[in-house]
């Protein structure tokens, strides 16, 4: 008898703190064009677990952008709705020691760092809380002070045993198997001083509650797959595989994200440009629209 097919699950998930710009458009169009070529589901994730800088009238835009591009979604998920699922995750790694709260300001941190600096180029966490004892934790909280939760890297690293890898693809090279580097990350945060979670433990949950077999997403996230590797390792869920796609820059090489000149998807709306001039600058679709503009993709 075949086995039932499973169909594989894509997802755009952008953080709606600001209006779509191309890099947003490529990251879409592609997970969506992956996703055809397999029949696979194409899911929206709303990543608003950063209450300060989250704001609902950018996702509203964001849906509204996506449409204009003519992409299709099931509903979205949105992050701000779990947060139960989060603190519970966050909960089980305490539970088996593998968190601790820090109390550190950012000074205290970069002080202490050494000058090291993790693959974001942020000073290394040193773990001088992680030998807080119980009774000042408990004394500085009475107090009101606020802590971060950090992952204990050592105690995890050894939770897992052996080395982590991840399947990497796409990008015209065969499928690859890429040796996970968490330890670079040092004591990495999973909870904010002023959120329910971070991006790293969120995203994790996240993509183990939808089943998202296959991540697409943009080459800055890289580096931090080794996180969310670890952690799936922790948490006992199965990995997806993954794509980091090349980013689509401006004509000074700026990626878009970082470029003064970048625009947003509505400015070029609002220029005039069609919805299939915007994907065929990108690359994707079978109009003969010529391009309006010159982007690059590296
Ligand atoms: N929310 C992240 C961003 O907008 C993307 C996270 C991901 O795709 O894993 O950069």
């Amino acid at each position: 008898m075949n086995a039932a097919f499973v169909r594989p699950v894509f997802r755009f998930a952008p953080s709606p703190n600001g209006r779509l710009h191309l890099g947003h458009a490529y990251s879409a169009l592609l997970n969506e064009a992956m996703a055809a070529t397999v029949d696979g589901r194409f899911m929206l994730r709303i990543e608003d677990i950063d209450p300060t800088r989250s704001k609902r009238e950018y996702e509203a835009a964001i849906i509204d952008d996506l449409a204009w591009l003519g992409l299709v979604f099931e509903a979205p998920r949105r992050q701000s709705e779990h947060i139960d699922e989060y603190v519970r995750t966050l909960a089980s790694l305490e539970a088996r020691g593998l968190i601790y709260p820090c109390f550190c300001s950012r000074g205290e941190i970069e002080r202490a760092s050494g000058g090291l600096r993790d693959p974001d180029g942020a000073p290394l966490h040193r773990g001088a809380c992680r030998a807080m004892s119980d009774a000042e934790i408990e004394a500085r909280q009475s107090a009101g002070e606020r802590a971060a939760l950090r992952l204990d890297m050592t105690r995890a690293l050894s939770r897992i045993g052996g080395a982590l890898t991840w399947r990497e693809y796409g990008e015209g090279a065969r499928e690859a198997l890429v040796e996970a580097d968490p330890a670079a990350w040092g004591d990495v945060i999973l909870r904010g001083k002023d959120r329910p979670a971070n991006y790293h433990l969120a995203v994790v949950v996240d993509d183990a509650v939808q089943a998202v077999s296959d991540v697409v997403r943009g080459r800055d996230l890289y580096h931090a797959t080794s996180i969310h590797r670890l952690l799936q390792g922790l948490l006992g869920v199965e990995p997806p595989r993954y794509r980091h796609h090349r980013l689509v820059r401006d004509a000074s090489g700026a990626r878009m994200s970082k470029s003064a000149h970048s625009q947003p998807l509505a400015t070029l709306r609002e220029r005039g440009f069609t919805a299939d001039q915007v994907r065929a600058a990108l690359g994707f679709g079978e109009s003969r629209a010529t391009p309006p503009f010159v982007v690059t993709i590296s």
